[in-house]
């Protein structure tokens, strides 16, 4: 049994190999499909619930991310290398359309220096000073440097995830289109009741700002906090 999923294993990769596949998103579509399958997760679950920094952040990383981890790391290990003859090759670190590994080395290294100049900023109500020490471009070796790169460039990824969710939220929002009690009795003919306090016809404003059961539990407050401490992050 096991030596025939082995096999399997082996020649499913090597048809992917052979494939001939345009990019590496189309394995990534398709490794997605089959953790979601495995979690025992919807189709619908996206890739952000998945890969993203939320309120459960799984141990899993997108082909996609290794992908550019990787290809930042050649690029940085051919072009910085020692030896004459690897110097002398000018080898070309090959990538999408979409995505360039020099083009995002680049504005990796800028951000890097960019920071530098803003210095150590203090982003929390902690004391001055408290915290890591951050790492400066130009006081870090080439090892440091490297790690910096790659975890730049992974970071403009994750925040991918993290930045789609949040806009997905916004517009739905706008439209009026999220799963709040009046748009489930519309969609699926659901009782359009709040479920904390019975209210007939629910709309999406009782639910984050005009529910008396909700305000006297403090869940508005609670709301109001989690906005004041993300913005915290981002200041
Ligand atoms: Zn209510």
């Amino acid at each position: 049994m096991g030596r025939t999923v082995q096999r399997q294993l082996r020649e499913g990769l090597a048809r992917i190999d052979n494939s001939q596949l345009p990019g590496k998103l189309k394995m990534d579509g398709i490794a997605n499909s089959y953790i979601r399958k495995w979690l025992g997760l919807p189709r619908c679950f996206s890739n952000v619930g998945l890969f993203g920094k939320n309120m459960l952040q799984l141990p899993l990383k997108s082909i996609n991310l290794g992908y550019r981890q990787k290809k930042t790391h050649l690029l940085l290990e051919l072009g910085e290398t020692r030896d004459e003859a690897v110097k002398g090759a000018a080898v070309m670190v090959r990538t999408g359309r979409k995505w360039r590994a020099q083009y995002e080395v680049d504005q990796a290294v800028s951000r890097l220096q960019h920071k530098e100049i803003l210095g150590r900023v203090q982003d929390s109500r902690a004391g001055l000073g408290w915290g890591q020490p951050v790492q400066f471009w130009s006081k870090a070796t080439r090892d440091q440097r490297k790690a910096m790169v790659v975890e730049e460039v992974s970071q403009v990824e994750k925040d991918h995830y993290l930045v789609k969710s949040q806009l997905s939220f916004l517009i739905r929002e706008t439209y009026d289109t999220l799963p709040c009690p009046r748009n489930l009795a519309q969609w699926f003919g659901s009782e359009g009741k709040c479920f904390l306090c019975s209210k007939d016809n629910a709309g999406l404003q009782h639910i984050l700002s005009g529910c008396n059961i909700s305000l006297t539990q403090g869940c508005f407050q609670w709301q109001h906090n989690q906005v004041l401490r993300k913005l915290a992050e981002y200041l």
